[in-house]
């Protein structure tokens, strides 16, 4: 000592100077031991920021999966209603019943994997609440261990989630959506019914279309234009030809008809006749017939069906005696009556000699002739015969317009009544499609609850490190200071919002995960199974992931549409995007101190509130006392109940019950994985932080 300060002449030996440099080695000394208690005070803050950081990582790894099993439980609902949907979409094509069925029962098996799933995950996430103290308090204490190992000091710490309690999960229950699939499959069986019908009147109408078309102008033969140009005379657009049923309609003929009885009724002499009084009354009859027959052809119209059908609303001619009888050639009082010797007797005309031998009468009708106070003359012998006589020939021989007209109608009849029936199906089933569209908005709505996580520790998790006293080496100028005491650290942390996280394809990712393509079975549930990504991707990107999911199953399933299921597939799938359903809340987030200013300043509201919320519960809890955090450390259990759901070192959240229902190979478990044996490691830790902290 002495040879270090006295340094010869030029030295400073003063004894100012030798108090100033004592003062200034007392101070060095007390300030390594200063740094000695600092730094180690700095190492267990350390430790307990870790341990925190640790603890609430537990949370995320929480939250994040019941994120997955809510997307999941979304997935299996929206994969359940989209093949029922697709399955009526398919009753609606005839012959698709077989596809119908199968899809249905497909839907039916999904609608219990998803209700069996929810089940299972409704338990494993309350168990893994339970659980989720006990594992914030072992992977805290596993930290500390790990840094006490790595420093060679003695430390103890545990870690608490803030409240310690989650709130009770319940997951959307399957009811609403098992009612509106049952109002989809309940209707099924009709719509194929009637789909089925559907077709066969549209196959009668073509039936009847080409009947109706040959009687008027097909190819090769006597037909009413073949008929029209050879007994009437009608060519050019009176009577035009056409080579198909298809560019047919029943107008064409109908204005034939009309045209031809027109052109008949003025060729014809009638009274003008130059004959024996019996062939004038013939030439009168006809006459009479074609003015009747051009009346009542002209009583028949098209109508247009709502798919464009024209639909022909035709008359029939009297085709005979009794016939006439019933039309109004029958009563008119259009026949000259003559009193011939005291007897009345019909004429056809005025110009009938035996009318001019008597003297005139008025008029009368042919069933006046026929109830017998008007006898018939027997010069031109006219009766409601001769006019019966005009048509009985023409229509009954197939060399006769009546004989076509009459096949015409008869299809005209034929197209009207499938063309009605048709008409009237197609307005029940879009009743039933408006129907399942109904169904399947209320399915949908109720997919859209979603399980938002509550778990223990949602306002964050307080980590307590306690670090033992320690004997130190004793220092000159120090006095009294040969140990260090005892050391506590206080830490928080809690999730913070990571808003550049993009959680929908993390969650999606991890739960396509879940059901590898090799655990699947094949055929029809391979398919929609294999459409499972594209709902799962509904919960992170909402109605579009949704609606292409449908359209996707739909194409993954070999029919031919027609034009009733295009509308249905076009309407359900309306009907997923107008329910509007939404995006899941995503939200990445990761475990924050929450005791550093900028990261409450970088992560906003949400972590300043929740710290406000670990305080406070900190406080309540007296967490800020060792002392009372023992009580709370022994506090923390494993209840028994979740042994059920532990296996291997994992906690058993959901089982996907694949191969349970005829979907895969084998069932799918959705799990978190575990320190093994947590009992074992969480009794250690408390007897461990007990022990030192006492
Ligand atoms: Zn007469």
């Amino acid at each position: 000592m002495r040879d270090l300060f006295i340094k010869g002449e030029d030295g400073f030996t003063t004894v100012g100077s030798a108090v100033a440099i004592l003062l200034v080695c007392a101070l060095l000394f007390m300030s390594v031991r200063a740094f000695q208690v600092q730094s180690r005070a700095g190492q267990v803050q350390y430790v307990a920021d870790a341990a925190a950081l640790s603890a609430d990582n537990a949370v995320a790894v929480y939250v994040t999966t019941g994120q997955v099993v809510d997307a999941m439980l979304l997935s299996f609902s929206l994969l359940t209603l989209t093949t029922y949907a697709v399955s009526a979409v398919a009753a609606f094509i005839p012959g698709a019943q077989g596809v119908s069925a199968k899809l249905a029962d497909a839907g039916s098996r999904l609608l219990g994997l998803r209700n069996d799933f929810a089940a299972s995950a409704e338990k494993g996430l309350n168990a893994a609440q339970k659980a989720l103290p006990a594992i914030c308090a072992v992977r805290a204490a596993s930290c500390v261990k790990a840094n006490a190992q790595t420093s060679g000091l003695e430390y103890a710490g545990i870690a608490i989630p803030l409240p310690l309690e989650g709130k009770e999960v319940k997951l959307a229950s399957g009811e609403e959506l098992g009612n509106s699939v049952e109002a989809i499959a309940a209707l099924e069986d009709e719509i194929a019914e009637k789909s089925e019908e559907l077709q066969e009147a549209e196959r009668q109408c073509e039936e009847a279309q080409l009947a109706g078309w040959q009687a008027d102008c097909g190819p090769g033969g006597m037909s009413m234009r073949e008929r029209a140009g050879h007994l009437a005379g009608l060519s050019g657009s009176d009577n035009p030809a056409y080579s198909s049923p298809e560019t047919w309609d029943f107008s064409v003929g109908l204005e034939r008809a009309k045209v031809y009885y027109r052109e008949r009724y003025y060729q014809e002499d009638g009274a003008g006749y130059d004959g024996y009084p019996d062939e004038v009354a013939e030439s009168i009859a006809r006459e009479k017939f074609y003015g009747y027959a051009w009346d009542t052809v002209a009583e028949g119209f098209v109508t247009t069906s709502s798919t464009g059908k024209t639909v022909p609303h035709l008359e029939k001619l009297a085709r005979n005696t009794d016939g006439i009888r019933e039309t109004y050639l029958y009563t008119e009082q259009a026949y000259p009556v003559s009193v011939n010797d005291g007897e009345l007797r019909l004429h056809a005309w005025e110009g009938c000699p035996g009318y001019q031998e008597g003297s005139a009468a008025g008029y009368g009708s042919c069933s006046d002739a026929e109830s017998g106070w008007i006898a018939l003359c027997p010069e031109c012998e006219f009766s409601v015969r001769t006019l019966g006589r005009v048509p009985a020939a023409s229509t009954s021989i197939d060399n006769g317009f009546e004989y076509y007209y009459r096949a015409f109608v008869e299809a005209g009849d034929a197209y009207e009544e499938a063309a009605e029936r048709e008409e009237q199906l197609r307005e029940e089933l879009e009743k039933d499609r408006e129907e399942i569209v109904g169904a399947l908005k209320k399915g949908l709505e109720s997919c859209s609850k979603r399980y938002d996580p509550q778990p223990p520790g949602r306002y964050g998790c307080v980590s307590v490190v306690i670090a033992g006293s320690e004997s130190l080496q004793p220092l000159p100028f120090v006095q009294s200071q040969d140990s260090l005491p005892a050391r506590v650290a206080i830490s928080g942390a809690t999730l913070a919002a990571d808003p550049a996280g993009d959680q929908g394809n993390v969650i999606t990712e991890i739960g396509q995960g879940f059901i590898p393509p090799e655990s699947l079975g094949g055929g029809l549930s391979k398919t929609i199974i294999g459409g499972w990504g594209s709902a799962l991707q509904a919960y992170a990107n909402g109605v579009s992931d949704a609606s292409d999911f449908f359209h996707t199953t739909l194409k993954a399933i070999p029919l031919v549409g027609n034009d009733l299921s295009e509308k249905a597939s076009k309407s359900f799938e309306d009907a997923i995007k107008s329910t509007g359903l939404k995006p899941a809340k995503l939200q990445t987030y990761r475990p924050v101190l929450v005791n550093t200013s900028h990261i409450l300043e970088r992560d906003g509201s949400d972590a300043a509130k929740n710290l406000l919320k670990m305080k406070h519960l900190a406080q309540a809890e007296s967490a800020a006392e060792v002392g009372d955090l023992k009580v709370m450390a022994d506090e923390l259990s494993l209840p028994s109940e979740v042994g059920d759901f532990l296996s291997g070192g994992e906690l058993v959240v959901a089982t996907i019950p694949l191969k349970q229902y005829g979907f895969g190979l084998e069932d799918v478990k959705v799990t978190i994985k575990l320190s093994p044996d947590l009992q074992k490691q969480l009794s250690e830790a408390v007897v461990q932080f007990t022990k030192l902290g006492g």
